[in-house]
This record gives C-alpha cells, structure tokens and sequence, in this order.
C-alpha cells in the first residue's frame, strides 16, 4: 500500500494520559489523532467520530500538544500503553517528535510502560529506551500478522515486516522486553506458527488476537477476501455472518499445543512481568480479548454469547 497523502493538523488537549478501559487497563497515551499506516482493519478508525474528521482514516493526522507531565510519578506502577489509536513511531514522528518528547516525560515515572509499533522508527530512539529501561518496566511491540509482504502491502502502509523483525531484534539485543504481537490473525491467511518460528528467538511474548469485524470496515475487508481470496469466503460468511466462533476455537487448541510442543507457557493473561529465556516466549491467548480482563490466567473467561 501507498504511503497515502497526509494532511496534518494541531490539536491542543488537557492531559496527554488517558485512562483505558483496554483488557490490560493503565492508561492509553497516543501523542497523535489519526494514523498514516493506514491498515484496512483499523478499529481505531471509530476514532473520526469523535475528532470532527470526515476524510478517509490513514490520509489526516493531528498533533497532539499537551501541558508537560509534571507528576510522572504519579503513574507509578500503572500500565502505560503508547499508541493505541495511532503508532506513535508513525513516519511523522520523524518531524514532530511527540513520542519522543512523551517518553522523556515518563522515564523517571516507574510505570509500566507498553509502546505498540509497526514501525523501526522506533530505533531512532535507542538511547532513551536504554535509559528508560534502567528506571522502568519497558516493552516493545509489533503487529506482525503474516510474512508475506505482498498481503502486508494489500492491508497497510507501514514498513515491511522485515523491517519490523528486524527493528524487533535490535531491542530485544539491547535487553529490552519485547513482543511479537500476531495480530489480527487473519482466518485461512495468518499462519500463527511461521511467525512464532520467525521471531521465537527475539521476543519474550507472543500476543494472538483474531480478526474482529464489527467496525466499519468489515465490508471492505470482506470485498478484500472475495477478491483475492476467494476460496476463503465460505470461512469467512461463516466467522463473520453467522458469528460461529469455532475456527477460533480450533485455532487456539491449535496455538496451545504448538506451545506445549516448544516448552513455552500458554496462559490469557501475561502477567506478571518477566523476561523469559531465550527462544522461549510466553505465548498469551488474547482471542476475544474483551473477554480476557479480569481472568489472570484462570481460563475462565467473562465470555458472551456473541463475538
Ligand atoms: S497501526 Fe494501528 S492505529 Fe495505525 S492504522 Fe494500523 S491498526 Fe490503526
């Protein structure tokens, strides 16, 4: 996918810290409105609604200003998660820095600090990293959903997944907790498996989540899969029309036993905080995520009847 034209605006908010209603609670932090990678799945795409845009998600951005946090450690311990509705390492943050300013903001803080990427901007910012691992829990994350560059380029304009492996492993050599985040798992495309044997030496997590259709978006990813993938589509009417659930079911039977087989943990939640050893992640089962909050790695979800 094109990198696609974007037109940049200024936002002035009161408090850069936004309490998360998430599965992993904390606070959500996006130094942005708007993301220019642009992903076809985009759930954050609702965000349009309530920032006045009308243009198409992925071509505007605004630039968040935000009084200096002076109280950083009142977060403490909290779970920080940077970039929820936008990447923070998203290529114009090469000009405006936000997320770096917003880092330098919280390195004395002590929070738990999650920043999720698709990006290898986030190189540009090793120093600051290094130091704030020193002083804090620190993680890294990429979305890394297939290998096969050519659908990546069909669903978005961020950088290539070598790229992103490659960024992964850099941190993780600098000692810096990482995540190879698998997500979405596109039914009949993603192939959990390949990804975790890519990335199992470089990452300390591995997060699933599977697709989700219920935004705005599911028509153009389903115009998607007729297109190119149209074997698929019977899968697909099945997940997503009639909200059957067991493809999920199979899979993540599927992921539990791929665990097993290389000696990794498989839980649904992935606390506590731990590096694991080399070669070893700790596989963390997110599928229906918003069933996960709460659930502490009982396996007793706060499921619903529908998806
Ligand atoms: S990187 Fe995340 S926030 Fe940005 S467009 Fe993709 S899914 Fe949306």
């Amino acid at each position: 996918m094109e990198q696609p034209e974007i037109k940049v605006g200024f936002v002035q908010t009161k408090s850069i810290m936004t309490k998360s209603n998430g599965p992993l609670g904390g606070y959500s932090v996006n130094p942005y409105v708007g993301c220019p990678h642009a992903c076809k799945y985009c759930y954050a795409s609702f965000m349009k609604r309530f920032t006045g845009h009308t243009e198409d998600w992925g071509t505007f951005m605004d630039v968040k200003e935000w009084p200096a946090i002076t109280n950083p450690q009142k977060y403490a311990g909290q779970k920080v998660i940077v970039g929820t509705v936008t990447d923070g390492y998203n290529p114009l943050e090469e000009k405006f820095g936000k997320t770096r300013l917003l880092l330098e903001q919280l390195k004395d803080s002590g929070a738990d600090i999650l920043i999720c990427t698709k990006s290898d901007l986030v190189l540009r910012d090793m120093d600051l990293l290094t130091e704030i691992n020193k002083r804090n829990r620190l993680t890294v994350s990429w979305s890394v959903n297939t290998l096969d560059e050519n659908f990546k380029n069909d669903m978005d304009a961020a950088v290539s997944i070598e790229r992103r492996l490659a960024a992964m492993k850099q941190v993780y050599d600098a000692g810096i907790r990482t995540v190879c985040f698998i997500s979405p798992v596109f039914p009949g495309i993603t192939d959990i498996e390949a990804i975790f044997e890519r990335a199992k030496d470089q990452c300390d997590l591995v997060w699933l989540e599977n697709l989700n259709l219920r935004g705005g978006f599911k028509k153009t990813i389903m115009d998607y899969i007729a297109a190119k993938y149209p074997h698929l589509m019977p899968l697909y009417e099945e997940i997503y029309g009639k909200r059957n659930r067991g493809y999920f079911e199979a899979l993540e039977k599927k992921a539990e036993e791929m665990a097993h087989r290389y000696g990794c943990r498989f839980v649904d939640n992935e606390t506590p905080y731990e590096r694991v050893p080399q070669g070893y992640p700790t596989i963390v089962d997110y599928f229906y995520h918003e069933e996960v909050r709460g659930s502490q790695n009982t396996g007793v979800r706060n499921k619903k009847e529908e998806n």
